[in-house]
């Protein structure tokens, strides 16, 4: 089986409502996806997607997506999909770096990897655990209240996990993470995301005046360094989400026992084929995870959900429907909301969802052998 075309497809994602991370700092409307599409000789097709959480969450951008795409293309034509590693290792060497750019043909692989073999993808991923995957909601920047009103809606959808984004002033977010804690109900969890907005001391002002809090902090602060830095003079348990991004990233996490809990966005990592890696590192180190993305439309999140539904169910925290944020969709099939806040694999071959093509309009680039 050999790969005879790649299609890319640019999706204008609209939000129900602007979204704010870290007191305001980063604020969009709409996210930019790009789909694409391998096709085999033997008819098969594969989908992948990419789509970063707008261009200043992290060193990634859409059209940066396309264009590398358009750099890879000429090593991917012509080989097996099913050989996940060895596509990996052709894109690797023909466009060292650009993590982000590689996940959407690999998703691809995956895909027909796992329609090829008779198997829905979570089954070539490690093999589906017995029960539901939980997703935890997103909720964005904002006053006490204002946050307080997006916990209550996401309840109304079933969520009993949110992450809630905090990283304003070091005294509003004191104000903040004691609010929402108070407000939580039994069975209920909250985790505070920072989006690295606080500097090393305030992080340290903040954690160590609301020790009473045993909520998880995420991503404090800019860079692993500091995350360190903060550590060492906090108690609460941690969380490293932004600042993981490469194998070696995680190799240090491990060694300085930087978290105990890291969200493993599949994008930001570079696609399947390293984030399994990684996920089975995290089991081996006993570290928590929650799997998702970084973006995109079910399609993206049903390949988060595949792997979460294949990682045992102590080592897999929640993971993230960014759908619920979105107006548009045109996707069938793939992993939604149950109602009670959970989500599980599909049980069709692959990856058990696909766009409907006549909703994304023209393709953008179509590079054929
Ligand atoms: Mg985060």
């Amino acid at each position: 089986m050999k790969i005879t075309a790649i299609d890319v497809w640019a999706l204008a994602l609209p939000l129900t409502r602007p979204y704010s991370l870290s007191g305001g700092r980063l604020r969009f409307d709409r996210l930019d996806s790009t789909l694409v599409r391998l096709t085999t000789d033997e008819g098969l097709i594969g989908w992948g997607e990419g789509c970063p959480w707008g261009s200043t969450y992290l060193p990634a951008f859409a059209r940066g997506i396309r264009a590398g795409i358009e750099e890879l293309a000429p090593a991917v034509l012509g080989l097996d999909p099913r050989r996940t590693d060895v596509v990996y290792r052709a894109m690797n060497l023909a466009l060292p770096g650009h993590p982000y750019v590689k996940s959407p043909i690999d998703m691809a692989c995956w895909d027909i990897a796992a329609q090829s073999a008779g198997l829905p993808l979570c089954d070539l991923l490690g093999g589906r655990t017995d029960g539901l995957v939980r997703l935890h909601s997103s909720i964005p920047s904002g006053t006490s209240d204002e946050l307080m009103a997006e916990i209550d809606l996401a309840r109304t959808e079933g969520y009993t996990f949110h992450s809630a984004k905090v990283g304003g002033d070091v005294e509003s977010d004191i104000d903040r993470m004691r609010f929402l804690d108070a407000r939580m109900e039994p069975g209920e969890e909250v985790t505070f995301d920072v989006n690295r907005a606080w500097l090393p001391a305030e992080a340290v002002a903040a954690l160590n005046a609301t020790t009473e809090l045993h909520r998880v902090v995420e991503q404090p602060c800019e860079t692993l360094d500091q995350h360190l830095q903060v550590r060492r003079l906090v108690s609460q348990p941690m969380a490293i989400d932004e600042s993981l991004q490469t194998m070696g990233d995680l190799l240090r996490i491990i060694e300085t026992g930087a978290c105990e809990v890291v969200g493993l966005k599949i994008g930001r990592v570079g696609g399947l084929t390293v984030a399994r890696r990684m996920r089975d590192l995290c089991i081996e180190a006993g570290i928590r995870m929650n799997i998702e993305d970084t973006g995109g439309t079910t399609l993206q999140a049903t390949a988060a959900v595949h792997l979460a539904q294949a990682t045992p169910e102590p080592f897999r925290r929640a993971t993230w429907l960014c759908v619920e944020h979105l107006s548009l969709d045109p996707v069938e099939g793939g992993a939604r909301n149950d109602g009670t806040g959970h989500t599980g694999a599909p049980t069709e071959l692959g990856l058990g969802a696909h766009p409907d093509i006549a909703a994304l309009g023209d393709a953008v680039a179509c590079h054929h052998e």
